[in-house]
């Protein structure tokens, strides 16, 4: 275990071309405090998570201190946003602090949101809220566990910097690990501004740095395509079938390495609404629930054409792009399949899946407790007690024909609950949940976020003792709208 200062740093995005960012250092926030910290993260890192090496992470993240090994910087791109080319973005209020090399030969981007501002700023602050850091944290960790593909948060500092949104708040910052911050939107800058050389050189990185297994191939560029596209599918059919929805999946939120990236106004489903629209200022719903799996094909188009200067033919990258209805679907498939306990997929599995969204919807089954319930399900035998409390006449029509589907099984009903337990998870990030846990942070009680975050950190284990947090939402809590001000 070792203390910031002790890390191996490595930089190489900072040797890149000074095209690529600007050097910049995080403007310093008064009277700092750690608020809450994930150990599972700072493991990735060996981080030391003694009080001295604390007290070290609170100054750095609050940009009072620096380690001499970062090469601080803020990254430029571009991206399209609710369907616009916006030929101006880059961190406008994070810095990639430095590159972390473990023991293991395994490397960590440390990125500190809320840092202040930076030429990529616009019109904005460059902080963020204690809120929105709570929420990442939060979300970020427990996607984690719940085995979607993510960036993940090491630590949340507040401070009594005073921060202007709709009321007045506190400055905060959100200590981020990922292994990149390589976005989309990375690409379409340079495409967009016609810079084609550092548009290859930008490729040859990513390449280098994550497909080092295609950097001989003749095809690479092509490679890399295919390799991002199959990473934002898995990603995508992960949300679907968690019931996850993103809120903001603009160009320049989409990971190149398909992690789930820059959570905003983002939201789990309750009660299960295939139109559920997250994010309060998403008017035309594009980024609704139903809509992610085609607005992430639709961004694939978006890289794709990017990369057009690197590969000169349209129709190569087409062939790659035409296949990633049919990725996606089987990832879905396979996914949801599994929630259900099924050991093989069969041909009419999709509208098995179907028909139950359709019961979930008609319905408005809460999605977490349903699936949950559904693990204890044993055809002949008593109701689960969640299955008891809804509408019996569709529910049991369609019990009926998954049961007829669990007599082709290959597992008997004890193994079949077991799987479906380890896949379906008890415990989720609900938006009531993460607001209770807010409002008490910004009383200065920090402890409702360590409570929340050890059952989020084993969403799959019974945790007894904490019940209410897998209670389905109050009514106050169902229709809780969260705003992109953040
Ligand atoms: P987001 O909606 O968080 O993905 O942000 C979109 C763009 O706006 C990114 O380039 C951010 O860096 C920038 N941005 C968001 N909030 C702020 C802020 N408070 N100050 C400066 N830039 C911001
Ligand atoms: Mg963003």
């Amino acid at each position: 275990m070792t203390t910031l200062n002790q890390l191996k740093f490595r930089n190489s995005f900072s040797q890149l071309p000074e095209a690529f960012y600007t050097r910049q250092s995080a403007n310093p926030l008064t009277n700092p405090r750690l608020v809450c910290i994930s150990q599972p993260a700072a493991d990735l890192i060996e981080l030391d998570t003694s009080c001295t090496s604390l007290n070290q992470l609170c100054e750095i993240t609050s940009g009072n201190d620096t380690c001499p090994s970062f090469a601080t910087l803020a990254m430029v791109y571009s991206g399209h946003q609710f369907g616009s080319y916006n030929p101006q973005l880059g961190d406008g209020r994070g810095l990639l602090l430095g590159e972390v090399q473990t023991a293991q030969q395994e490397n960590w981007d440390l990125y500190l949101k809320g840092s202040g501002t930076t030429p990529y700023s616009r019109f904005g602050d460059g902080r963020a809220v204690l809120r929105s850091c709570i929420r990442e944290f939060l979300c970020s960790e427990a996607m984690q566990h719940l085995g979607i593909p993510t960036t993940r948060a090491l630590c949340v500092t507040t401070s009594d910097t005073p921060v202007y949104r709709e009321t007045e708040e506190r400055g905060s910052t959100l200590l981020r690990l990922a292994r990149t911050h390589i976005r989309f939107g990375h690409f379409e800058y340079f495409y967009y501004t016609r810079q084609h050389d550092l548009l290859k050189a930008l490729a040859d990185y990513t390449i280098g740095q994550y497909f080092p297994q295609l950097v001989n191939d003749s095809d690479k560029y092509l490679l890399l395509f295919q390799e991002v596209i199959s990473k934002t599918a898995l990603m995508v059919a992960h949300w679907q079938a968690a019931g996850f929805a993103h809120g903001v999946m603009n160009t320049d939120n989409m990971s190149i390495l398909g992690e789930t990236f820059d959570y905003g106004p983002f939201g789990f489903q309750d009660d299960f609404d295939w139109n559920y629209i997250c994010n309060h200022s998403d008017y035309s719903g594009r980024y609704a629930f139903s809509q992610q799996p085609d607005i992430s094909y639709w961004n694939c188009g978006r890289l794709a054409q990017a990369l057009l200067p690197l590969i000169d033919e349209t129709e190569p990258l087409q062939t790659i792009i035409d296949q990633y209805p049919q990725l996606y679907s089987s990832h879905y498939t396979r996914l949801m399949t599994r929630k259900l306990g099924l050991t093989l997929v069969e041909d009419e599995d999709p509208e098995l899946i179907k028909s139950l969204l359709q019961l979930l919807q008609n319905e408005h089954c809460d999605y977490t407790l349903f699936f949950r319930a559904l693990c204890y399900f044993a055809p002949d035998t008593p109701l689960p007690d969640y299955l008891q409390t809804l509408q019996q006449e569709p529910l049991l029509r369609w019990l009926s024909t998954y049961a007829e589907r669990l007599k082709r099984n290959l597992t008997d009903n004890p193994a079949r609950s077991q799987a479906m337990r380890q896949v379906n998870p008890k415990f989720i990030l609900r938006n009531y949940l993460a607001q209770q846990t807010i409002e008490q942070a910004e009383q200065g009680n920090y402890k409702p976020i360590e409570e929340l975050l050890s059952v989020l950190e084993s969403p799959y284990d019974e945790h007894p003792e904490s019940e209410h947090f897998a209670a389905a939402p109050p009514d106050w809590g169902k229709k809780l709208e969260i705003s992109c001000s953040s």
